[in-house]
């Protein structure tokens, strides 16, 4: 018989409840105070840890482990051992030892370092993260971990995350001691990522030279209809894709990964899940694991599944929405506006600090979501500009007027209320459309930072996020903690106004899409870093140099190696593009327009000398197709040559200029032309599937 869904949930993960069954009490009390605490773990307690986990992963089915890491590309990497130790007398016993579960050492030489090893130790090592817990994916006991060179350096993204964790919950408890909240101990961040992706048929994609190399299609004209009649969107879904959502879900769910909703988005064929929210490292986890199992699963049901950010052109890109919360171990939302004034004011106090902390650091924030993907989507008219600001509604923003202007504010039933003497009411999500325009929007008792792509790991954005409000946590306490307790009500409301004050201009309710918001922003001062290389910039700044540094979150070497990977991957992924299209033009779109003109040329001669008939509209048609091939081709011979002029460019900067600039520029115009002669040949000729069989055939 088929498992119930709870029975179904989680039943391949190491979770608590497996843990306190299959550990001896004492154990079970030792690891659970490493994960509260995020103490030491002891070698013994490792020992007998090791042994439960290894005997429930084999029950289960497992014959390897693995250290899951989350190596600096994005992706997540990982070097399967089996369990099996040879006992000499030609048998073998299944074993896994303390040592084996805390600590791995991968051969790191091949993951990009930045030239962080070179000048440190050759080889890196992995350690458990025992607040992720472990899980069975393919017969392997898969084991979260933290990936760093033996001097300490990280080479991933989860102990810069972990430590930004750290950070934010040690300033954020500073601040609730302060104001009264003592029996706080510590402070998570809370993330629920909104994932979307397109599923497209595999014996299109096969076809496809580059959705297989780049995963985006580099050429292809618009079908006639595309998403004007937004009818995608809810609409009911198909059978097959209702066949593969499901599979989907169960797979998540036996990961104990909360799937919750999911459904049809804006463009044909793309669509959306998102889970319930977590603690971020688990939530970075799990959306890691997500990406990865939406591809596995539509393998299985005859689908290609996209995370690009831009697959079509013409057809709304992918996102990833991260919604972001802080949340105490007592189990209040920090961001959930209050019942009791005192509540209010801590909320004022949160939301102040998030405010100047995304205006401070708006710079970092474009970096953190910069890649050559998603640099098609932000800033055109889809997803929110490359302009960082701050949506907070109609009725959250009278309540900041009202305390900027020290007047009452007063509420939608008219009853005028004293900021912080009296309890706010709760703010309900705006719905509208134009909501969907700001990158960074205060959703009730949460914000949802949307810039980010769909394809990127969401530890990046969260670092800076918990990073930046740790920062303004650790201003404000030291304005406020030698302010006598008598005083402090009036010095907090005081300083919640100060910093509304100063940084106001990031606040911004109405259309991110218009070009007078881009005016106007540029009025107040804000950043607006267009493409990837301009953003990368800023990341070396000596202003977020200084942040990461005091907050432990990277050194200065750790900042360097990741800048330098970034602009690496930025130039390699253009690389491949312009390479991909040079070869489809070459060899299948150039072809394909010679042949059809041949036998359109052959055509025409024969109907002269047969019939002597005019051919006038053919051969307009020869013509002006043969113009655009000699066009075509010209372009792309300077595409090959420009390619070869970035091969031998060295300074790294300047090259991702390059490939923006002139590369980048190159692609478009050969694709302009294509894309008007792809409209003008029959159906049969190209070698590979149009958008329109891609996008509406499934
Ligand atoms: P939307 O209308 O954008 O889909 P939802 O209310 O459905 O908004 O929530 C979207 C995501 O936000 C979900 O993953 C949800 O679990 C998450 N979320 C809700 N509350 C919080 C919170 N306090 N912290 C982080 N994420 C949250
Ligand atoms: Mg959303």
């Amino acid at each position: 018989m088929a498992k119930s869904i709870p029975e179904l949930y989680g039943s391949l993960v190491f979770n608590d409840r497996v843990m306190k069954d299959k550990l001896p009490k004492d154990i079970y009390k030792a690891l659970r105070k490493t994960i509260e605490n995020n103490t030491h773990l002891e070698l013994d307690v490792a020992n007998s840890v090791a042994v439960a986990m290894k005997e429930w992963a084999v029950e289960n089915g497992a014959t390897h482990f693995t250290h899951w890491f989350q190596p600096m590309t994005g992706f997540t990497a990982e070097k399967h051992d089996s369990f099996i130790s040879p006992t000499g007398d030609g048998e073998v016993i299944m074993e896994f030892s303390g040592k084996e579960l805390v600590k791995g050492e991968p051969d790191a030489s091949s993951f990009p370092s930045g030239g962080l090893r070179a000048t440190f130790e050759a080889r890196g090592y992995t350690a458990w993260d025992p607040t992720s817990p472990a899980f069975i994916k393919d017969k392997t006991l898969y084991i979260p971990t933290a990936f760093c060179s033996y001097s300490g350096e990280a080479l991933d993204k989860k102990t810069p995350l972990l430590r930004s964790m750290e950070a934010l919950s040690h300033e954020a408890t500073k601040m609730l001691h302060l104001l009264g909240q003592k029996d706080v101990t510590s402070v998570s961040t809370t993330v629920g990522p909104e994932q979307e992706y397109f599923l497209i048929d595999k014996e299109m994609f096969k076809l496809r030279k580059d959705l297989i190399f780049t995963g985006r299609t580099l050429l292809g004209a618009l079908p006639p209809k595309g998403q004007e009649m937004e009818d995608h969107y809810f609409g009911a879904l198909k059978p097959r894709v209702a066949a593969y959502m499901q599979d989907l879900d169960e797979e998540l769910w036996k990961l104990g990964i909360p799937a919750k909703t999911k459904h049809n988005e804006v463009a044909p064929a793309q669509h959306e899940l998102a889970p319930v929210f977590d603690t971020t490292n688990v939530a970075v986890d799990h959306n890691q694991l997500t990406m990865e199992i939406m591809k596995k699963v539509a393998d299985r049901h005859g689908f290609v599944c996209l995370l690009h950010e831009k697959p079509f052109d013409g057809i709304n890109g992918s996102g990833k929405h991260n919604n972001w919360s802080m949340s105490t171990n007592t189990g209040v939302n920090l961001l959930e506006p209050g019942k009791t004034p005192a509540e209010n004011t801590q909320f004022l106090v949160f939301l102040a600090a998030v405010i100047a902390a995304v205006d401070d650091y708006a710079d970092l924030m474009r970096v953190s979501v910069a890649s050559a993907g998603n640099d098609h989507r932000l800033g055109a008219n889809e997803a929110p500009p490359a302009i960082v600001s701050i949506f907070l509604g109609d009725e959250l923003s009278a309540v900041v007027d009202a305390i900027e202007q020290d007047k009452l504010f007063q509420n939608q039933q008219q009853v005028a209320m004293e900021i912080g003497a009296t309890v706010l009411p709760h703010f309900f999500k705006d719905t509208t459309d134009r909501n969907r325009t700001s990158p960074f929007a205060f959703t009730g008792n949460k914000f949802e930072f949307r810039m980010l792509g769909s394809s990127i790991s969401v530890a990046g954005p969260n670092i800076v996020l918990n990073t930046a409000v740790a920062e303004v946590l650790s201003q404000f306490y030291e304005k406020l903690k030698d302010v006598p307790e008598a005083d402090l009500q009036n010095k907090v409301h005081a300083l919640v106004k100060e910093t509304i004050v100063a940084h106001k201009r990031i606040i911004f309710n109405g259309n991110g899409y218009t070009d007078e918001w881009v005016a106007e922003a540029e009025k107040r001062g804000l950043y607006n870093l267009k493409s990837t290389p301009e953003a990368l910039a800023a990341f070396v700044a000596d202003k977020n140099v200084k942040l990461f540094t005091s907050h432990k979150i990277f050194s200065e070497t750790e900042i360097q190696s990741r800048h330098e990977i970034l602009l690496e991957s930025y130039c390699k992924t253009l690389h491949i593009e312009a390479k991909t299209l040079a070869s489809m033009m070459t060899q299948e779109f150039l072809p394909a327009v010679m042949r059809y003109t041949d036998e359109l040329a052959a055509s025409i001669m024969e109907k002269k000398s047969v019939a002597n008939l005019p051919c006038t509209a053919q051969t307009k048609s020869l013509t002006s197709l043969m113009e655009a091939y000699e066009k075509m081709s010209e372009l792309t011979d300077k595409l090959v040559a420009d390619t070869e002029t970035a091969e031998s460019m060295e300074d790294m900067e300047k090259l991702a200029f390059f490939y923006h600039d002139t590369i980048l520029a190159d692609m478009d115009e050969i694709r302009s032309i294509a894309d008007k002669v792809e409209t003008k040949l029959p159906t049969d000729v190209l070698p590979y599937p149009t958008y329109e069989e891609m996008l509406f055939y499934v």
